[in-house]
């Protein structure tokens, strides 16, 4: 058993371990040098028999995991949407699992509920999201999506939560370029994936309300039941913006529930600047935004809100003796709300987050990784040799060789990550490779666009 000394001795050990990980971040490179296994080579087949001593773990720690880490707290890590775990949050995530709390009841640890509550209010706010909404929060969007198709099913058909699906023929609609976690969510609920209905999108990636409302027509002439839309604020692709207020009008109109997906381009309505791109999610049944995502909160985080929680609550709630509490209407039990019992206290993290930043401050790091990206846009349109693929709505740069195959794309792509000194990812648009340079991270300077910038143009060589 660690003795409170030799846990003082080691956590001040770690804690300067952080800082100088922070501080010198920038001499590693974003992607490790490993070969698949060889970390799994590196290390025992079998667990240790006798206690190790903490300095010999700690010493593997950096010998062996960081090299075959990927590091996604890095600030020349801008693939998939790029990521913060901010110093504020790291400290809080150390706290909550010191406190190690399972707030499945609200008596079982009314920090957990309560808190959760209470950052979910402040966050809406800074959102300029309706201020009656109920919040919980979940692991990841993904997650939230599942539940968000049980509570569209409860409030459609009461006995759904007896009998299942039943004869119903259920229907989900989102635009090509939604998250595939739609699909994952209609495999989940027993849905399956061809009840999924890809609309398409317009020249800007955003759905297009005439084709949402053919396919909805054609479904229920043919007997489906039309039970969700799911429209994206910030699509994963190209972050593209559904036009919310139309999809919510068919939504409405058609008494269908429709959730949003901010997973990613929400957090930008901190600013005021980016507000407008969240007009119309008043309207909606469910959104999610992922604190974990651009809101410089460490994984996992993601904060799921319903207009009302009530079809929710009956899906789930399903209370054994052993949970069963006295009522108290301020006593939330988040179990009554998911299919999870156990649930951390991820609210700790975003609440040091939020205090630590303020609205301002958050809102000039996120301007400031939109000013980036353009940034980095322009110069790379002034070069002449690429092409900007999708509008710059967020801190997102889609591009590629302007005559360029994919071949040559993909070549630079790979060899931009070979010098370990940045990160980017792929997608497709208009089915032809993109490269996408994502900013969110809390270190990361013009400079460091600058110096990206510049690579990537030495590294394009003679390829127009
Ligand atoms: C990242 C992302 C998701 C899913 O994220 P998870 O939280 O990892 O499930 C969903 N939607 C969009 C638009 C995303 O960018």
């Amino acid at each position: 058993m660690m003795t409170p000394d030799d846990f003082r001795r080691h956590g001040h050990g770690v804690v300067e371990w952080i800082a100088r990980y922070f501080e010198t971040i920038r001499e590693r490179p974003v992607l490790p040098r490993a070969a698949p296994g060889e970390l799994t080579a590196s290390l025992p087949a079998s667990a240790p028999e006798e206690p190790e001593a903490m300095e010999a773990i700690l010493a593997d720690f950096d010998r062996l995991i960081v090299p075959a880490s990927t590091l996604w707290n890095h600030p020349s890590f801008h693939a998939y949407f790029a990521i913060s775990g901010s110093p504020p949050g790291v400290l809080a995530e150390t706290l909550c699992a010191a406190l190690n709390m399972n707030g499945m009841l609200w008596k079982s640890s009314p920090a957990v509920t309560e808190l959760e509550q209470v950052t979910l209010r402040w966050l809406a706010e800074w959102l300029g999201l309706p201020a009656g909404w109920f919040g919980i929060t979940h692991d990841t969007a993904s997650t939230a999506g599942v539940h968000v198709l049980a509570a569209a099913r409860q409030r459609a058909d009461a006995a759904s939560r007896e009998k299942g699906n039943g004869a119903a023929r259920y229907t989900v609609y989102c635009s090509e370029l939604a998250h595939s976690f739609v699909e994952k969510a209609a495999i989940t609920v027993g849905f399956g994936l061809d009840a999924v209905r890809k609309i398409g999108v317009d020249e800007r990636f955003r759905m297009r309300p005439a084709a949402l409302d053919e396919a909805l027509a054609a479904d229920r002439a043919t007997g489906f039941t039309p039970l969700c839309i799911v429209a994206t604020v910030g699509t994963t692709g190209v972050a593209s913006v559904d036009p919310v207020p139309e999809i919510a009008a068919i939504a409405s109109r058609e008494r269908v529930w429709l959730h949003v997906d901010a997973a990613y381009g929400g957090a930008a309505a901190v600013s005021p600047r980016y507000r407008h791109h969240l007009a119309g999610c008043e309207l909606a049944d469910s959104f999610v935004v992922n604190p974990h995502k651009w809101l410089l909160t460490p994984v996992d985080h993601t904060a799921m809100y319903l207009r009302d929680p009530a079809p929710l609550r009956e899906a789930f709630s399903l209370v054994p003796e052993y949970l069963r509490t006295a009522g108290h209407p301020a006593a939330v039990n988040l179990m009554d709300y998911s299919f999870q019992l156990g649930r951390r206290f991820r609210a700790l993290k975003l609440w040091f987050v939020m205090r630590s930043y303020g609205r301002r401050g958050m809102a000039e790091v996120l301007e400031a990784h939109c000013g980036m990206a353009r940034e980095f846009a322009s110069r790379l349109e002034a070069d002449g040799r690429f092409q900007i693929a999708a509008p710059v709505e967020f801190a997102l740069v889609c591009f590629r060789l302007r005559h360029g195959s994919d071949e040559d794309n993909r070549r630079l792509l790979d060899e931009i990550n070979a010098t370990g000194e940045a990160f980017l990812s792929h997608a497709s648009v208009d089915g032809r490779v993109v490269l996408r340079m994502a900013v969110g991270n809390w270190q990361t300077m013009p400079a460091d666009m600058a110096r990206l910038a510049e690579s990537v143009m030495r590294l394009a060589g003679g390829v127009t």
